[in-house]
């Protein structure tokens, strides 16, 4: 089986960062700073970046990681508070660690895309995780602009949604032509999951943003209305999101932009881990003119407009609403 020592290690970082992350948000320190670009990070982003890029730099150290922190913002001399809470945090998963080799595992993720990288996003949904709500912790391997394997952490995501109260924190891996599989974040079975038929009436429902500045709300529930998903939307934070639907309990994950002609284009790290784990439940991923995700162009998604995630058996459904209504 290909990409074997790949998915142990991925799986055992993705884990460890999700103890970091719930560890610092049940000691409520997960209080948000504003970076450069006025989007929010916290401790455990840059604590979370650090302990996955030293497992990676460890197993696999020709291989550039391109990550969504850098440490910039944590070496401001008023940021040592910072720094050493970090670095406290990240001890408690890499006993080595130190305040210079943690500013060092952060920037082992500002690598470039190449032909064999990998993309991370620490956490996903960071408006998410300081409300309380879902979040991600998304790793992909990239080779030759196609992703090998996608592991999401969803530490807040119940094993299924029907039971909210129990098995909280789910794990989706997805290996190319190896399918997708879901584990519990606390151990135990890991089980392949698919996606629904479109007649499974928990299925027939959109999941899309929680935050209504990340799409195009209005035209998102036109098109979900025009393929006959008729069930309230499901409103969730992060790469979550591509977990639902490879999981039957969405069948479609529809992110538009708005403008339509905004030229702002997605990054590879939000995407690149939900997408193999939909195409390898069953799913199918493009953009919304039906263009393969292409993530060899940098660390945006330059060549592709929107994301359109389905269960494969309304894509085509999907892709012609979209150029009806847009
Ligand atoms: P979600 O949890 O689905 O709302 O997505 C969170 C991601 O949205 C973050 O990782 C950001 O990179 C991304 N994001 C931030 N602002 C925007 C925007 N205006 N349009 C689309 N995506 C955005
Ligand atoms: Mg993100």
């Amino acid at each position: 089986m290909f990409y074997q020592q790949e998915k142990q290690v991925a799986l055992q970082a993705v884990s460890a960062a999700a103890q970091l992350c719930e560890q610092v948000r049940r000691s409520q320190s997960s209080l948000a700073i504003a970076k450069p670009d006025r989007s929010p990070v916290t401790i455990a982003d840059f604590g979370a970046q650090a302990i996955i890029c030293q497992a990676l730099a460890a197993a696999f150290p020709e291989d550039p990681v391109v990550g969504e922190e850098d440490s910039s913002l944590l070496q401001q001399p008023e940021m040592a508070d910072r720094l050493a809470q970090v670095t406290h945090y990240v001890k408690s998963q890499v006993s080595s660690a130190t305040p210079e080799l943690v500013i060092a595992w952060i920037d082992r993720g500002n690598g470039k895309v190449s032909k064999r990288y990998w993309t991370l996003d620490p956490i996903d949904g960071t408006k998410g995780y300081v409300r309380g709500d879902q979040y991600a912790i998304a790793l992909a391997l990239v080779e030759e602009g196609e992703v090998k394997l996608g592991v999401l952490g969803c530490p807040a995501l119940p094993l299924d949604l029907e039971r909210p109260d129990i098995n909280i924190g789910t794990i989706f891996v997805g290996v190319r032509t190896q399918g997708t599989t879901m584990t519990s974040l606390s151990g135990g079975q890991s089980n392949l999951i698919r996606v629904a038929k479109s007649d499974r009436l928990e299925s027939r429902r959109l999941v899309e943003s929680v935050e209504s500045s990340h799409g195009n709300i209005t035209l998102q529930a036109a098109v979900a209305r025009e393929v006959g998903l008729d069930l309230p939307s499901l409103h969730i934070d992060s790469m979550a999101k591509y977990g639902l639907v490879a999981r039957g309990e969405a069948a479609l994950y529809i992110r538009l932009p708005f403008p339509l002609s905004s030229p702002q284009r997605e990054n590879i790290w939000d995407h690149a881990a939900g997408a193999i784990v939909v195409e390898e439940a069953g799913g199918r991923v493009t953009d919304m003119h039906g263009h393969p995700l292409d993530f060899s162009c940098g660390s945006t998604l330059n060549n592709n407009q929107g994301i359109i995630a389905t269960n494969g058996e309304i894509h085509e459904a999907v892709l012609a609403a979209v150029s009806k209504l847009a």
